[in-house]
This record gives C-alpha cells, sequence and structure tokens, in this order.
C-alpha cells in the first residue's frame, strides 16, 4: 500500500512484510492465524493450513532461524551478480521465510542444512526511478 506522506528520508521496506519502526530496528513481519497457529508472511484472508477466514493477527517474527534448504543460483536477471545462495529458513517460533544468504561461499561443501542462521538488514543496491532507497533483507551464519 503507498504511503502519500511516507517520512523524507530514510529507506523503504522492499516487501510489505519488511517493517521499519521509527524508533527502534527493523523486523519481518508475520501473520499468524488465531484459529490452528500456522504463520504466514503477507496478508492474506484464508488459512491455506486450515481454511478459517480472516483470523490473522500480525506477529513480530524472529530474528534469527535455521536454514532448512537452499540452492546455489548460477543464472539471474542482468545485474545480478552470481553465484548467491538462494535459502529458505524456519524462523525461531514460526514463520519460513525465503531469502539470500550473504556471508558464505556458495558452496555446497560450506552451507549444511539445520544451520543457524540470523536475519540481518541491509539497503538495496538499487534505488527505484525516483532515487527511493530500499531496505532489503537476507541472512547470514551465526556462531
Ligand atoms: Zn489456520
Amino acid at each position: 500500500m503507498a504511503e502519500p506522506h511516507a517520512a523524507p528520508s530514510g529507506p523503504r521496506p522492499i516487501v510489505p512484510y519488511l517493517k521499519i519502526p521509527a524508533d527502534g530496528p527493523p523486523y519481518l513481519e508475520g501473520q499468524k492465524c488465531r484459529s490452528c497457529g500456522a504463520i504466514f508472511l503477507g496478508e492474506r484472508d484464508t488459512c491455506s493450513s486450515c481454511g478459517t477466514r480472516g483470523q490473522f493477527e500480525a506477529i513480530r517474527l524472529a530474528g534469527r532461524g535455521e536454514l532448512y534448504v537452499y540452492s546455489i543460483v548460477h543464472r539471474s536477471f542482468p545485474g545480478i551478480e552470481v553465484p548467491y545462495v538462494s535459502a529458505i529458513v524456519d524462523l525461531d517460533g514460526g514463520g519460513t521465510v525465503k531469502g539470500t544468504l550473504i556471508g558464505i561461499d556458495p558452496d555446497p561443501d560450506a552451507i549444511r542444512m539445520g544451520m543457524p542462521v540470523e536475519v540481518v538488514y541491509e539497503i538495496a543496491p538499487r534505488k527505484d526511478a525516483e532515487g527511493n532507497e530500499y531496505l532489503t533483507y537476507g541472512f547470514k551464519p551465526r556462531a
């Protein structure tokens, strides 16, 4: 949803479920089904787990999780540096998020399923046509 009176300074979230509070660090927001507890990213009306409608509440997702699965991407759109690691992470407490895994060699010998990761935030390398900066997120290994 567009915000005509968004703050003039500061990056904008690259996806709607990335929240940037005025007074704290960014975080990812999930939608939790009040009926069955399933957690999704992004707005939705019907729970794809139990079928209940209109019973979601917004929750703040954890900044840590475990690598569920990944793939090493060797070909992408022009201008996107390859190879990179596309990862799916299960966040602590629920929520499954896709993003780029950084801070590790794009090498199957270096990456293992279930490895602990944390969510990191950075300014996207490109601005939009109007010069706006965007905040994006990814994952990096944690000890
Ligand atoms: Zn549900």
